[in-house]
C-alpha cells in the first residue's frame, strides 16, 4: 500500500515510545491525584439509583478524563466495520480465485485452532505446576466470594443465553439476515466478514469489466480508512493517558491482589509463554528475528493492552502487520479479522488456569479426563467469547459449568480480572498477528515491510 502521508513524516518519536509514554503519565497522574489531601477526600453521591462514596480524585477522573478514553476507543471501533468491509471485500477480488480463498481459509483456521489448544495446555501446565488454589486460605476465599457475589451473578445470567444455545447455534448466527443490523452492532463482527466474503466471491465470479469498477470503489474507500487510522494513532497517547488514569483510580484495594498472586503469576507466566512460543515459530517458519516482529506489533499490543478489546484495536493490528511486518493485503484483510474474533489464545489459556485455580481453591481433585475436558471446553469458549473487555469471563462460566465447578468461584477471581484482561488481549492480538506471518508465508504474500519500528 502506497504511504504518502506528510503525518507519518511529522513523527519523531517511535508510536509506541508515545503510547508507552501516555500509559505512565495516566497512571502517574491518577497516583499523585490519589495521594493529595483534596484527592483523597470522600464525597457521598448518588450513582444509578445507589448512594456510594467515592474519592474526589475517582469522581474528578470519571467526569473529566475518563470521556476522553472513552472517545479514543469510540472512534476505534466507529472504523472497525468499515474497515473490514472494505479490505475484505477488496481482499477477497485480489485473490480473484475462489480455489486461493477456500486454501487460505482452510489454513487460517487450522493454525488458528492449533495455537488455542496449544495455549490452553500451556495454561494447564503452568496451573497444575504451581497450583496457586492451594495457596489460598479458606478465609481469603471467603471474603473474596462475598464481595464478588454480585458481580459474578451478573456474568453467570450473561452466560445463560449462551449456554442454553443448541448445538449449531454459531453457525446459525453466523448469517446475517440482515446486513445493516448485522453492521450496527460492533458485537456481529463475524456476520459482517461473512457478508463481505460472500460479497468478494460475487466479484470475483462476474465478469471484469463489471467487477472492476466496484473494486476500485472499495480500494479507494479502504485508503481513506486507513487514513483516518493514521488520525486516530495521532491521538492514542492522550487516549491511553485517559484510559489508564480511569483504571488506576477504579482499581481495587492492593490487599486482594496479593492473595490472588500465585493465581495471576500463573495468567502472566502462561501468556509470557505464549509471546515465546509466537516469536519462535514466526522465527523458524519466516525467518523473521524475534525484534522484528515484536517491533511490528509493539504498539498494536500496547492497544490491546489499554482497551482491553481485540476488536477495538483491529484497526491498528491490520495496519502495523501490513505496513510494519510485510504480510501483504490480501491475507491481511482476511486472516486478522477473523482472528480478532475467533482466535483467542490469551483468553482460552486465562480460561483453563482461571477453573482449575477455582477448582483447587474449592479442594477440588481434577481428575485428567475432566482437565483434557477443559481443553476442549475452553478451546470453544475462547472462540465464542466476543472481542471486548471482560467477554473471556462470561464464557468462563461455560467451561467451568462443563467441569462441574462451582460458578460462584468466579467471584474469586474478579477483582484481578481487569488486569489479567488487559495482558491476555495483547496476546490474542499477537496470535493473530503472528498467524498471519505464518499464512502469508506459506502463500508467498510475505514481502519487506514498507516499515519496521
Ligand atoms: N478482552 C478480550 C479481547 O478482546 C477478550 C477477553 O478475554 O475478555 O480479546
Amino acid at each position: 500500500m502506497e504511504k504518502s502521508n506528510s503525518i507519518k513524516k511529522r513523527k519523531k518519536l517511535a508510536l509506541h515510545w508515545r503510547i508507552i509514554i501516555g500509559m505512565i503519565a495516566g497512571v502517574l497522574f491518577s497516583l499523585v491525584l490519589l495521594a493529595t489531601p483534596w484527592g483523597k477526600e470522600m464525597t457521598q453521591l448518588q450513582r444509578g439509583g445507589k448512594f456510594m462514596e467515592l474519592s474526589n480524585a475517582a469522581i474528578f477522573v470519571s467526569n473529566w478524563i475518563k470521556p476522553v478514553g472513552n472517545m479514543f476507543i469510540n472512534s476505534l471501533k466507529l472504523i472497525a466495520v468499515p474497515l473490514i468491509f472494505a479490505s475484505l471485500i477488496k481482499g477477497v477480488a485480489d485473490l480473484k480465485d475462489i480455489s486461493k480463498l477456500s486454501g487460505m481459509g482452510l489454513r487460517t483456521i487450522s493454525i488458528y485452532v492449533a495455537t488455542t489448544l496449544i495455549a490452553v495446555t500451556i495454561g494447564l501446565l503452568v496451573v497444575n505446576a504451581i497450583q496457586p488454589g492451594t495457596s489460598i486460605s479458606e478465609e481469603t476465599r471467603d471474603d473474596l466470594i462475598a464481595s464478588y457475589a454480585g458481580d459474578a451473578s451478573q456474568k453467570i445470567n450473561l452466560a445463560e443465553e449462551q449456554r442454553e444455545a443448541g448445538p449449531l447455534r454459531a453457525l446459525e448466527d453466523l448469517i446475517p439476515n440482515n446486513i445493516f443490523f448485522a453492521a450496527s452492532d460492533n458485537g456481529n463482527m463475524l456476520q459482517v466478514i461473512v457478508f463481505a466474503l460472500f460479497f468478494g466471491i460475487g466479484l470475483i465470479l462476474i465478469p471484469s469489466e463489471k467487477s472492476s469498477p466496484v473494486i476500485a470503489f472499495f480500494d479507494g474507500f479502504n485508503e481513506v480508512i486507513l487514513k483516518l487510522i493514521d488520525l486516530i494513532m495521532l491521538v492514542a497517547p492522550y487516549g491511553v493517558f485517559a484510559l489508564l488514569s480511569a483504571l488506576v483510580v477504579e482499581a481495587p484495594n492492593a490487599e486482594l491482589f496479593i492473595a490472588l498472586f500465585w493465581y495471576s503469576l500463573c495468567v502472566v507466566v502462561g501468556l509470557l509463554l505464549m509471546i515465546v512460543f509466537y516469536v519462535t515459530i514466526v522465527f523458524l517458519y519466516t525467518k523473521k528475528r524475534p525484534s522484528f516482529f515484536i517491533k511490528g506489533i509493539f504498539p498494536a499490543q500496547l492497544l490491546g493492552f489499554s482497551t482491553s478489546s481485540s476488536a477495538a484495536t483491529l484497526p491498528v493490528t491490520m495496519e502495523r502487520v501490513e505496513e510494519h511486518l510485510g504480510v501483504r493485503e490480501e491475507v491481511t484483510s482476511f486472516v486478522l479479522p477473523i482472528g480478532a474474533t475467533i482466535n483467542m489464545d490469551g483468553t482460552s489459556l486465562y480460561q483453563a488456569v482461571a477453573a482449575i485455580f477455582i477448582a483447587q481453591a474449592f479442594g477440588m481433585d481434577l481428575s485428567l479426563a475432566a482437565q483434557l475436558g477443559i481443553i476442549a471446553t475452553a478451546t470453544l469458549a475462547s472462540i465464542g467469547s466476543a472481542a471486548v473487555p471482560g467477554a473471556g469471563m462470561v464464557m468462563l462460566v461455560i467451561v467451568l459449568a462443563q467441569a462441574g465447578i462451582p460458578e460462584a468461584g468466579l467471584a474469586l477471581i474478579f477483582a484481578v480480572d481487569r488486569p489479567l484482561d488487559m495482558l491476555r488481549t495483547s496476546v490474542n492480538i499477537t496470535g493473530d498477528a503472528a498467524v498471519s506471518m505464518l499464512v502469508a508465508k506459506s502463500l508467498g504474500k510475505l514481502e519487506e515491510p514498507i516499515q519496521n519500528g
